[in-house]
């Protein structure tokens, strides 16, 4: 007999006959003799209904009363399902979060899941019945008891907290498509069903825009070695397995707050190559990298930046083997990609650094925690070290630095984040001999990016910058400083740019703007038409040509790629808002994701 946490989603309980249908499969589920928790969201579309009504009431409602308000939408299915459960026969109980003793920080509409009570999930279950428990909300038992909710899309984090506290067999979450797909199907319809995928492939996709589970339900799989299945409510397909490496015995207490960095990675075997001011044109970075591929150069990390004029700064790394043959193709494709023309500007120019390291932390600990990123920052500033490029991903952070500052770097970043460099997590287990070099696609709509013109170019400045927006509980993606050196005032300054959630970018701006003329930066620009299109895969590691391979199904398009960024697992590219739909079903033909079958959302 198992112990199984099943979620269902809000398309799942959206009518009654969805309801009911639930009720069934809970009931089979439980006649195959196994225990059952189920955890719910609110009904189709209510939550989303609350929030109107809210902002028809207040441009600026206390996120108290969100909490109120919103939690109330799985109360009503908890109790209906319950019902319908009964009615078929089936003891069951329905049970809000703080019921259960689902325990959280008291951040109100973003909470952290602390601990969650088993007794009174236990003792129901040993009497037979089947728990239902509201997702999406907890309690906070810091002074007064308030209701808190996870943040939207919660429930799935919810559910697999629960699994996590109660050592569940397995978790399943039936949502409205038959798992997790190559894209999103509403977007792509013969986007294809994958039968597994690995959990530091779903993070990057969740937090890069699928959907389809909340990324800290991936991460608290991955820490806690929880089975986790995506499936269909209407089918009885198998779905997708979310793949987590061996479960780390670890405590329960503090869940969500597990360590957030695990590990400290280096690699001195690298070298940069920048190329500065080459036109700002769709083709560009296909052309380059292209070109790389063709000579079978592993390119490692990518970044494009924003173009001042009409000129964009590349940058990537090699292995030092590599290196003059990357410059070698670079010094030669430099007449072929065009001269810019703005007059003001000196013509494109090729850099090579030879004596650059990679360092990196790294840990599932660290997802919707802005405040890591910018602590390895203030650690590498303290210990003098500047910044030469960075990249992100949703578990690491990189940094190029002088590899004459590698050794300083490991052991201050081992200090701070009290980590020996050897206790790399494992990665997930792929039960594929290769994992794919793309899993799948996403597109995210909801981004914007901001530049800061002119920061000085001196260690502690990327610190200073993004603590800022720690401090606001901002988390910042793709993070590009410039290649390009612009004196101002006698002062080497270089442009920062990145992309935030658009509901952020108001109150990143204000923080940054109120801080510039201290620090000596200059405007802060805001642009929010922008989509931001990925691709993932544990395959592309080592594996030349897959970044080319998407530049070049842009470039087929005539689609501009305004900023790039890469990691081990990713590629990232900002392109205009109304070109973004068209991006991702390109570049998802180009790898060749696409199925015989279409794939049906129900309305
Ligand atoms: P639920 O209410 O069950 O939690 P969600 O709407 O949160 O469902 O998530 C399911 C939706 O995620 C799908 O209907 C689909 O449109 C979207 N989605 C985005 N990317 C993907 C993907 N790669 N695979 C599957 N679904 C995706
Ligand atoms: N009902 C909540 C929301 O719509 C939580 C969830 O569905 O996961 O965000
Ligand atoms: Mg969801």
């Amino acid at each position: 007999m198992a112990l199984i946490v099943q979620k269902y989603g809000g398309t799942s309980v959206g009518s009654v006959d969805r309801i009911q249908a639930v009720a069934q499969r809970v009931l089979s589920t439980v006649k195959a003799g196994n225990s059952v928790v189920v955890v719910v969201s609110a009904m189709g579309k209510t939550t989303d209904g609350l929030v109107k009504l809210a902002s028809d009431i207040s441009a600026n409602p206390s996120r108290r009363e969100m909490d109120m308000l919103l939690s109330t939408g799985e109360q009503v299915s908890i109790a209906l399902l319950s019902m319908a459960l009964q009615a078929v026969g089936q003891p069951a109980i329905s049970l809000t979060g703080a019921q259960v003793g689902i325990v959280t920080e008291a951040e109100h509409t973003r909470a952290r899941i602390l601990r969650i009570e088993t007794d009174r999930l236990e003792r129901h279950l040993s009497e037979g019945k089947v728990v239902v428990v509201a997702g999406f909300q907890g309690i906070s038992v810091t002074e007064d008891l308030e209701i808190t909710t996870l943040g939207r899309g919660g429930s799935d984090t919810s559910a697999v907290a629960i699994a996590a506290a109660l050592r569940a067999n397995f978790c399943e979450i039936y949502t409205d498509v038959p798992g997790i797909l190559t894209t999103d199907p509403r977007l792509v319809p013969d986007a294809q069903l994958m039968p597994e995928i690995t959990c530091d492939e779903m993070l990057e996709l969740a937090s890069l825009g699928a959907k389809v589970l909340h990324p800290r339900a991936v991460e608290i799989a991955r820490n806690f070695g929880v089975p986790l299945v995506v499936r269909s409510s209407w089918t009885d397909e198998p779905g997708t397995w979310v793949l987590s490496p061996s479960p780390v015995s670890r405590s329960l207490e503090g869940l969500e707050l597990a360590r957030p960095v695990d590990g400290v990675e280096f690699d001195t075997d690298q070298a940069k190559v920048s190329l500065l001011r080459v036109p700002d044109r769709p083709g560009v970075a296909a052309r380059l990298f292209g070109e790389i591929a063709t000579q079978s150069l592993n390119v490692d990390l990518i970044i494009q930046s924003i173009h001042e004029g009409n000129t964009n700064d590349i940058a990537f790394t090699v292995t030092k083997l590599s290196l003059n043959r990357a410059e070698a193709v670079s010094s030669a494709i430099l007449p072929a990609l065009g001269y810019h023309t703005d007059p003001s500007l000196d013509a494109p120019d090729v850099l090579v650094e030879q004596q650059v390291a990679k360092v990196a932390i790294a840990g599932a600990g660290m997802i919707g925690r802005p405040g890591v990123a910018a602590q390895m920052f203030s650690t590498l500033a303290a210990a003098g070290i500047n910044i030469r490029m960075i990249s992100t991903s949703e578990v690491k952070v990189s940094c190029v630095i002088a590899a004459t500052d590698c050794d300083r770097a490991i052991a201050a970043l081992c200090q701070t984040f009290d980590v020996t460099h050897s206790s790399l997590p494992t990665p997930a287990p792929s039960h594929s001999p290769t994992p794919p070099l793309v899993r799948g696609v996403a597109l995210d709509l909801n981004q914007a990016r901001l530049a800061i013109r002119h920061v000085p170019d001196r260690p502690g400045m990327a610190a200073t910058l993004f603590q800022l927006l720690a401090d606001q509980n901002i988390s910042v993606d793709m993070i590009i400083q410039s290649q390009r050196c612009r004196v101002v005032e006698g002062i080497a300054t270089r442009d920062i740019a990145f992309t935030v959630a658009q509901l952020d970018a108001e109150a990143a701006k204000r923080a940054l703007e109120q801080a510039a003329p201290e620090l000596g930066c200059g405007e802060i620009v805001v642009d929010r038409d922008i989509a931001k299109v990925s691709i993932v895969g544990a395959g592309m590691v080592d594996q030349p040509g897959v970044a080319a391979r998407m530049f070049d199904a842009l470039a087929n398009h005539q689609i501009n790629i305004q900023m790039i960024a890469t990691s081990e697992i990713k590629v990232s590219c900002v392109v205009t808002k109304d070109q973004g739909v068209q991006a991702l079903q390109v570049i998802h033909a180009a790898f060749g994701l696409s199925g015989s079958q279409k794939i049906q959302v129900p309305a």
